[in-house]
């Protein structure tokens, strides 16, 4: 029997326990585990390698993206690593100009050092990345939407030239979730999550997933969270596997939330560009109304105002807090320039266009209301220059 998501996300991989009955999924808080003869054991030999909280965990996150395999990690800088880890010296890697600060990072300042090759392409157009695979080319890499701009990247369209040219596809699906896009489904090879956003949802613990119909990806990929050891503990596994049950109802109430905060912002004169793949004048909507169910609930607008003008602003904010991070039941807003992609040369930023204004929200499921009061206040006592009547 094949349940549906809402289903899968609070059964998938928690059997009630055996022992006791607990119908919650129990946190087993041990390093090593008895053999019964030297090499025979049932099932796990070390937490390393393995435990019952993580493969729960893994079993259902894998369930939700429809998928035969989860590989969880401490972190979803952990799980990039796991996924690169795949590759060696020579080997190419294409993927995008706007992408998760961290992960521009991890390639360019990490990965790049072992002899991988990167090329940074507009995932505007894929028939780009047609001209960008060579034959080292291993892997192309995807975020859509992307950070902190919500460009949209035609999922089916890239996997699809991927494929022809035997290149992998992975898609890190972070900010859309396994609720509101199906990277597999569209012909992508990976999937990655960093669980410490929407999936927790809580903003109390760190981790990442990467997922996987093919059973040899699967296998080196287990393979190297074993080897390197960026894996998660018990306590977190349990906090994430909590996260996934209400995960269908939060992403819902996230949505509405953005949508009404949209509104607002489209309509506020000091607003001079609002960013969200809902908006009809988004240059990937149409793309974004295949491929995903909803827009999502990071919504990014940019202010014409100097550095010095949008710091002020970050301080009138009184309910939204100024965090790295997105996915909160909790409202959390922040600047990209000085936080999230402060790590980005500043050219490469110009150049992707994350201007010294520009504000990035993760709305949150506060009351709606209160979170547009905040904000007219804020900007109502921020001195920004009014956009000239006639523009
Ligand atoms: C946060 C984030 C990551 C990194 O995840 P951590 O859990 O912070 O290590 C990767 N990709 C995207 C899109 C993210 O938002």
């Amino acid at each position: 029997m094949s349940y549906r998501l809402d289903t899968l996300a609070i059964h998938a991989g928690q059997p009630d326990d055996e022992t006791t009955g607990a119908v919650s999924f129990p946190i087993y808080q041990t390093s090593t585990f008895r053999q019964t003869e030297p090499g025979i054991n049932r099932g796990y030999c070390y937490a390393r390698t393995g435990h019952p909280t993580r493969r729960a965990l893994e079993e259902n996150l894998a369930s939700l993206e429809g998928a035969q395999h989860g590989v969880a990690f401490a972190s979803g800088m952990a799980a990039i690593h796991g996924v690169l880890s795949l590759l060696r010296a020579g080997d190419h890697v294409i993927s995008t100009r706007d992408l998760y600060g961290g992960a521009w990072r991890i390639f360019t300042k990490y990965f790049a050092k072992f002899g991988v090759e990167f090329t940074f392409i507009d995932p505007g157009d894929p028939f780009t990345i047609a001209g960008a695979i060579r034959p080292e080319t291993k892997l192309l890499w995807l975020e859509t939407p992307s950070n902190p701009l919500l460009k949209i990247t035609d999922i089916a369209a890239c996997a699809a030239i991927a494929r022809r040219a035997g290149v992998r596809t992975v898609v890190d699906n972070t900010f859309a979730t396994p609720l509101l896009q199906h990277p597999l489904a569209l012909g992508a090879d990976l999937v990655l999550h960093s669980t410490t956003k929407y999936i927790n949802g809580h903003s109390d613990v760190l981790g990442g997933v990467v997922i996987t119909n093919d059973d040899a990806l699967a296998a080196d990929l287990h393979f190297y969270q074993n080897a390197i050891g960026a894996v998660p503990g018990p306590q977190d596994c349990f906090l994430i596997l909590r996260g996934t049950k209400t995960l269908s109802l939060r992403v819902q109430k996230h949505c509405d939330n953005a949508e009404r905060i949209v509104e607002y912002l489209e309509r506020h004169d000091a607003v001079s560009r609002v960013f969200y793949p809902g908006l009809a004048t988004h240059e990937g909507h149409a793309v974004a109304r295949r491929q995903m169910e909803r827009f999502g609930a990071v919504v990014s607008f940019e202010l014409d105002t100097t550095l010095e003008e949008t710091r002020a602003f970050t301080r009138h904010l009184k309910l939204w807090t100024l965090a790295e991070s997105l996915g909160s039941v909790r409202s959390l807003f922040c600047h990209p320039a000085t936080m999230t992609h402060a790590s980005v040369e500043p050219e490469v930023r110009k150049s992707v266009g994350i201007s010294d204004g520009l504000i990035r929200l993760s709305v949150g499921l506060e009351d709606v209301r209160d979170l547009i009061d905040d904000l007219e206040q804020a900007l109502s006592v921020t001195r920004i220059p009014a956009r000239s009547a006639e523009a």
